[in-house]
């Protein structure tokens, strides 16, 4: 893997791990346990709020062609070919001796690399805030199972990370509770 590789999966990374941790605090913040359809919507919406705060790590991932595009347009500014540098001034319009018909070589459009932005954000957030939901359920249904063992003092234990406050059984409605929220 070169360079740009590790900076794309890197920043994809921060990415998906604060998507991750922002659905759990926000999930934590709203008391949910078990949540439907509904409640998970509430909790994508306003993590994707938290979002922003690491947007700009979405830019990362078009970095080699944003430098890429930069270099060719000082190139093409001075004259010369855009890819390779070579003089133009002696060849024909638009085609370099080295690399040929210029049209041909034109990076992905603005437009294109905004919606690859959009997809990468958008698959990162979605693959956090999944992991983060099946990782609180996993707590959640373990936590269960260790009441029926009955190996907890109290009926409770602390949530896994990054949760925080305690689950406990309420024995009177038999279901689990989220506790001291500090
Ligand atoms: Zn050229």
């Amino acid at each position: 893997m070169n360079a740009m590789t590790w900076l794309r999966c890197g920043a994809w990374l921060v990415l998906a791990s604060w998507s991750f941790v922002a659905y759990g605090f926000v999930r934590t913040l709203l008391h949910v346990i078990d949540p439907g359809p509904g409640e998970i919507a509430l909790v994508l919406g306003l993590s994707l709020f938290m979002m922003f705060l690491v947007a700009w790590f979405t830019v990362l991932w078009i970095l080699p062609e944003i430098i890429r595009a930069s270099r060719a347009r000082q190139r093409r500014d001075r004259g010369d070919c855009p890819w390779c540098g070579r003089s133009l001034r002696d060849s024909a319009e638009g085609v370099c001796p080295e690399c040929g018909p210029l049209h041909l070589l034109a990076g992905p459009a603005a437009a294109v690399l905004v919606r690859r932005c959009v997809l990468v954000f958008l698959g990162a957030w979605l693959l956090g805030a999944a992991a983060a939901e099946s990782w609180a359920r996993l707590d959640e249904r373990s936590f269960r199972r260790e009441v029926m063992a009955s190996t907890l003092v109290d009926d409770k234990r602390p949530r896994w990370w990054p949760s925080w406050g305690s689950l406990q059984w309420d024995p009177g409605t038999g279901q689990v509770e989220v506790i001291s929220l500090r």
